[in-house]
């Protein structure tokens, strides 16, 4: 991924894509002291950049650090990589980390350093394809318990679990792992929050040692204004036999069907193509200003 034409936003300036490097003995790699984000342009817009911008802050306050810049100047930074990459429907990844000043656990007087990357990447399932559902294992990780980490935190730390995971799930044919809390409670998956359709309602998890994902609350507000009722709370594994569908939110799944999770099957229906829909029209709602935008910039 490292070899390609485009700008890197690295530390207030415009790099070229290939010399976007890092130190080997940047404490971010020995020890996981970084935070990043995920976001998705439409249309040229970045959907809830400022929300993106200031869980950034959050996450890094959350490993003891603040990044060096406002939540306004990495919305502008945000920004100016998409149009310096001509990015229209895309994806933009943030990261801030401690760098190679000091090598040892105590990394008092690192620089925070921040990078922000940009891509196109249209999301290429068509609605008709994602209703065939995800295929997910049950994974034998287990989320940690906010006392053993700062499971708020978009941290890389809490990644390591996720690709475990999902290498497992992959290797047996899966698209996908869904993995339990430090409780045994059905927690999120790799990279997305989860829901789940039964007796008329959505269920989701309470989202209280894992991330409260930016897609996951947009869901929730559309889920209510459709009028469907919305239940956050603790599940059960055994709970999943009860739930005639289910699919997962995050920036980069959107909103996907699920139809299969170790031994329970779903039916992607109704609910889950309704919420499809709303949350892509949600996502474009803004298309409109950001032709107008991208019109007079040209
Ligand atoms: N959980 C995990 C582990 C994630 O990586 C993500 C993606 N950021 C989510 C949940 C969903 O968060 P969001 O909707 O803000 O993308």
């Amino acid at each position: 991924f490292d070899d390609r034409d485009g700008y890197i936003w690295f530390n207030g300036e415009m790099k070229p894509w290939r010399e976007s490097n890092v130190h080997i003995l940047s404490h971010a790699m020995h020890y996981a002291s970084a935070v990043f984000e995920g976001e998705r342009v439409y249309g040229g817009n970045i959907f809830k950049l400022t929300e993106h911008s200031q869980r950034l802050a959050r996450s890094g306050e959350l490993l003891d650090f603040q990044i060096p810049y406002t939540v306004e100047e990495i919305d502008a930074a945000c920004n100016a990589v998409v149009k310096a990459n001509n990015i229209v429907d895309g994806y933009v990844r943030p990261i801030a980390w401690r760098g190679s000043e000091m090598m040892g656990v105590s990394a008092q007087s690192t620089r925070i350093n921040v990078a922000i990357a940009a891509w196109e990447w249209p999301s290429y399932f068509s609605p008709e394809a994602r209703m065939k559902g995800l295929r997910m294992q049950i994974s034998d990780w287990q989320r940690p318990a906010p006392t053993t980490a700062p499971t708020a935190s978009k941290a890389a730390g809490l990644y390591m679990i996720c690709t475990l995971s999902k290498h497992k799930a992959e290797a047996a044919g899966y698209n996908d792992a869904l993995m339990m809390d430090y409780r045994g409670l059905v927690a999120e998956a790799t990279g997305a929050n989860i829901f789940f359709l039964m007796d008329g309602k959505l269920h989701t998890p309470t989202p209280d040692c894992f991330l409260d994902g930016i897609t996951r609350r947009t869901v929730i507000d559309l889920a209510k204004r459709e009028g469907i009722d919305v239940v956050e709370r603790h599940i059960q594994p055994e709970e999943l036999s009860n739930a005639t569908e289910a699919f997962l939110t995050g920036t980069a799944v959107e909103v996907t069907p699920i139809s299969e999770i170790g031994p329970y099957k779903f039916t992607p229906g109704q609910l889950s193509q309704t919420l499809m829909g709303a949350y892509d029209h949600e996502v474009r709602r803004t298309d409109d200003r950001a032709a107008l935008v991208s019109t007079s910039a040209a």
